[in-house]
């Protein structure tokens, strides 16, 4: 009996799942759903260049092409606004999502920002 308690006194404590892995977010198929129209009717219609560095995004949409200009997690309201989806090649969408994006695209961010910030 002492034994057993003594075990357990040194048993190591499992690690918080939290500190090793982040939580996906869950949605479901209607979300999912809505997220693919509202990005294919955006495709459909603007044309298919990186708003900063102006290459060519080819014939087929990829997720990381369309960029919210004010962050998602600040502006929730505005994850379905076609005012705040610029299109970016993936280098470009990488920086900008770091933190690194020219003054012309900074000045589009303002301007958006005043946008609907009203
Ligand atoms: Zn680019």
């Amino acid at each position: 009996m002492l034994k057993r308690s003594l075990l357990n006194k040194f048993k190591r404590k499992p690690l918080k799942r939290t500190l090793l892995k982040k939580k996906p977010k869950v949605i479901n198929h209607e979300e999912i759903e809505r997220i693919n129209y509202f990005f294919f009717s955006i495709w459909r219609k603007t044309p298919h260049y990186c708003t900063i560095c102006g290459a060519w995004l080819d014939n087929e949409p990829h997720s990381y092409m369309f960029d919210h200009i004010l962050e998602k997690e600040k502006y929730p309201d505005l994850t379905y606004e076609e005012g705040d989806i610029a299109l970016l090649c993936l280098s470009c969408h990488d920086c900008k999502t770091r933190g690194f994006f020219p003054e012309s695209y900074a000045l589009l961010i303002k301007k958006t920002k005043e946008l609907f910030d009203k």
